[in-house]
């Protein structure tokens, strides 16, 4: 089957690997329909030295199931189902906590013999658990929607409900890609009263306030800082969720948070080091995320997206052929496009 595989910094290729096969029992065979680049493929596409045998990319995708291992009992061949981006049994204490993305069972998709989510198909451990049916057929409208289950919808979720988001409060959130995007929902879901959106492409900081962000803040730095304050009588905002990953988003987080205020960081953090000391003590603040355990919230958010009460597949902006898919990554890592569908 096709794949797509990142060489190093810049170089993905498609390439032929080999077809994927059920190996255990609990696993199933997933020809995949639609996946996408995510912001965080970025970050090996920036960075990433020469790998003689290059890893499968992607880890968000929907896909029919085409076969399953004797022990599945949750799909069958013919379910259009939708993956986290992250593999879990479901069935685990970390699981029954909600946090399957510290499954004793759970893995990565693209590593250890398990395939990506940009290619023709692939072999998904632990079905049962990793793998949400959906309802609607595999040429829904829905699709794009129901493709930001697998990640950015989830995400944005996990930042403002650790965040404590609660009816009547006010939000910022820092960034404007698919994620903070995918926050401002979450956090109008949650009955946040006023939503500063931090970020400084209009195109999407306009499709934030379509979402439900009450306010725009395009300034960086001290001015992005002043600029929220004045908007709360000086105080801050109740909560920030910090949707960027860089050390900067999460400074300009801890200035614009109200004291007694709640910062939750759902960017994969590029810093070693947080600058969360006395003054902060004394502020009385709160850091609070992490990795999102999207597994935990694709039923609970399912019914918004076929209700037609939020539209996050709005994020996707462009689609792209497998073949083209070096394109997606050129696209997304200069800005021309916020998130793009992959479609093998
Ligand atoms: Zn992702
Ligand atoms: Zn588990």
């Amino acid at each position: 089957m096709r794949a797509t595989l990142l060489y190093q910094a810049g170089d993905v290729r498609v390439e032929d690997v080999a077809d994927p096969k059920i190996q255990q029992p609990t696993d199933a065979l997933v020809r995949i329909v639609v996946g996408c680049v995510c912001g965080s493929d970025l970050w090996p596409y920036k960075s990433a030295p020469y790998a003689e045998h290059p890893r499968q990319m992607g880890h968000e995708f929907i896909g029919v199931v085409e076969e399953t291992g004797p022990e599945v009992r949750n799909v069958k061949p013919g379910d259009l189902v939708v993956a986290p981006f992250t593999y879990a049994d479901n069935t685990c204490e970390y699981c029954r906590r909600g946090l399957h993305t510290s499954c004793v069972h759970g893995g990565q998709w693209g590593v250890n013999g398990v395939d990506g989510g940009q290619g023709e198909a692939t072999r998904v451990p632990y079905a049962d658990g990793t793998l949400v049916k959906l309802p609607v057929a595999e040429d829904s409208d829905l699709l794009p929607d129901l493709l930001t289950l697998s990640d950015v919808m989830c995400t944005g979720y996990h930042a403002a409900l650790t965040a404590g988001v609660k009816p009547a409060e006010s939000v910022t959130v820092i960034g404007d890609g698919a994620v903070g995007l995918c926050a401002v929902i979450a956090s109008k879901l949650l009955g946040a009263e006023r939503i500063v959106l931090m970020g400084r492409h209009t195109a999407r900081t306009d499709l934030g306030r379509e979402f439900g962000a009450t306010d725009v803040v395009a300034g960086r730095g001290q001015d992005g800082v002043e600029a929220v304050k004045e908007l709360t009588g000086g105080f801050g905002t109740d909560r920030v969720l910090e949707c960027v990953g860089l050390k900067d988003a999460l400074v300009q987080s801890i200035a614009v948070v109200t004291h007694g205020g709640t910062i939750s960081r759902v960017g994969a953090p590029q810093y070693p080091e947080v600058p969360f000391g006395f003054m902060e003590f004394l502020r009385n603040l709160t850091l609070t995320g992490g990795v999102a355990p999207a597994r935990a919230y694709i039923e609970k958010l399912m019914p918004y997206i076929l209700t037609g009460e939020i539209h996050p597949g709005r994020v996707f902006d462009r689609t792209v052929p497998l073949a083209e898919v070096a394109e997606a990554y050129r696209l997304m890592n200069d800005r021309e496009a916020l998130k793009v569908i992959v479609r093998p």
